[in-house]
């Protein structure tokens, strides 16, 4: 293997302790305690899980944690009601609804009807538009820890050519603009991109939002390039179940120059981002300055 590994796990742990130190000194200087609301609509495994550990470090950084679990048939209506009680609370500085919503409820709606100031998922139709405009906004968490870990690993990322496999609104999209905004030359691939091999082959970061196990081989991999794997992709392998993530992670460790893990890579880098996102948000409710390297 010739390519160093990005270790998001020690990277995450990194920012969380920033996040804790700025809590610690919200707390005693100003009196204030960042507050997150997580809501969870529904029993789907995978979301409670997250929600749960979401909860825990939001606890462990010394942050309010209020976690509101409904029912799968809430109505809309009971909904956005709670969320208008969160917009309203003052102890609540970051508001995360997780996704996805049971298909009766209208997700755009409900992620809109979140304050902008504390949608810290960086959803809201406002805060991508900010983005988009290269606004100060709330920016979304997995992007986000993508973008703090290139920056850490090249410094400038001025003028590198960018690929970014998938266009989702949560991912693709967000990172996109993210590279842009640092003078990346970037391009969006997709499912109906002609010639994904190549496309690849041309990046000097290469992003994998896809959600397809091991699509990207090695011989797609720019020799050198940054591999930043955003896929967690759930397999059986040996008769385990194994993660892995969008990119063939041996192949492309042959040719990369650095390369995200899965786990271990992008995947801690969410909620550690998440919380740096609610203590941005409280600073910005509360008039304070805002912490370095916590944010873009
Ligand atoms: P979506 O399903 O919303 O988007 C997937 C994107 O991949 C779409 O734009 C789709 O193209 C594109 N795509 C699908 N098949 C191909 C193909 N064969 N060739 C090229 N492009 C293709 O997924 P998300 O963005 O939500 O998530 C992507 C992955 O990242 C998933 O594995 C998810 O689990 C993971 N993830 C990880 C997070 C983390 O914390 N590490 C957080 C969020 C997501 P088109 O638009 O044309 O359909």
């Amino acid at each position: 293997m010739t390519a160093s590994i990005l270790d998001g796990k020690s990277f995450a742990a990194s920012i969380r302790e920033k996040v804790a130190e700025h809590v610690a000194r919200l707390k005693n200087e100003h009196g204030v305690t960042p507050g997150l609301a997580v809501v969870l609509v529904g029993e789907d495994p995978a979301s409670q899980v997250y929600v749960r550990s979401k909860g825990k470090q939001t606890v462990e950084v010394g942050m309010a944690s209020f976690e509101h679990k409904l029912a799968p048939d809430i109505s809309e209506a009971d909904l956005l009601d709670l969320i208008t009680k969160l917009n309203a609370d003052p102890e609540i500085h970051g508001i995360l609804v997780q996704l996805p919503l049971p298909a009766h409820l209208n997700s755009d709606l409900v992620i809109n009807s979140i304050d902008p100031a504390k949608d810290v998922d960086g959803f809201h139709i406002s805060n991508v538009g900010l983005l988009g405009t290269g606004q100060k906004s709330m920016v979304p968490c997995t992007p986000l820890g993508c973008l703090m870990m290139l920056r850490d690993h090249h410094g400038s990322l001025s003028g590198l050519e960018a690929v970014v496999v998938g266009r989702s609104n949560i991912v693709g999209k967000p990172m996109a603009q993210l590279l842009l905004g640092e003078s990346c030359t970037v391009t969006i691939a997709h499912s109906r991109t002609k010639d994904l091999a190549e496309t690849c082959r041309r990046a000097d970061i290469l992003v994998a939002a896809v959600g397809r196990a091991e699509m990207i081989p090695g011989d797609w991999v720019k020799p050198g390039a940054t591999v930043i794997d955003v896929g967690i992709n759930r397999i059986e392998r040996d008769g385990k179940r194994v993660l892995v993530g969008d990119v063939h992670f041996d192949s492309a460790a042959q040719v990369a120059g650095a390369i995200t893990p899965v786990p271990g890579g992008v995947g801690p880098m969410t909620i550690a981002c998440l919380l740096a996102n609610t203590v941005t948000a409280c600073c910005r409710a509360n008039g304070l300055p805002e912490p370095d390297g916590l944010t873009v």
